[in-house]
């Protein structure tokens, strides 16, 4: 009776070969469809999956309450302000530029200063372009 009970039958068989033929070929997420996506993080900045959920903290006064909950916004209520745009393109750079150099303190410090100047460079170029832009456009709206 329970030798009848715990037989196989062959369609279900069948069914678990095929499926683990199909897991065979698929990619590692289409096997593990729980996980999620991997997204490119705004809050941490880092890369990982959907199913972590990052909370952005602001900073708080002394009675604990999160300033941009007392109407702080545009950044005074961060814990940690947004940098201007040529700060954030010195750290992108320099970071980019960190792998070409051995590591240590010294080196960190020559990455960061030739990233500078590079920058410095890219920086003065386009002021210039624009200054000369602006100097044909007035002189062409003088007539
Ligand atoms: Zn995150």
């Amino acid at each position: 009776m329970s030798d009848e009970k715990f037989q196989i039958k062959p369609e279900v068989e069948k069914a678990i070969v095929d499926f683990r033929e199909n897991q065979k070929e698929k990619s590692f997420s289409s096997r593990h469809p729980e996980l999620g996506k991997m997204v490119k993080c705004q809050v941490c900045s880092r890369r990982h999956r959907t199913f972590e959920i990052c909370l952005q903290t602001f900073a708080k006064d002394k009675n604990e309450i999160e300033l941009v909950a007392k109407g702080y916004g545009h950044g005074k209520g961060r814990r940690t302000r947004h940098w201007n745009k040529r700060s954030l393109e010195l750290v992108d750079l320099t970071r980019r530029l960190i792998l070409f150099y051995s590591n240590g303190q010294d080196d960190f410090k020559k990455a960061r200063s030739r990233a500078l100047n590079l920058l410095r460079k890219k920086w003065h170029a386009r002021s210039v372009r624009i200054q000369r832009q602006q100097k044909l456009s007035r002189r062409i709206n003088r007539g």
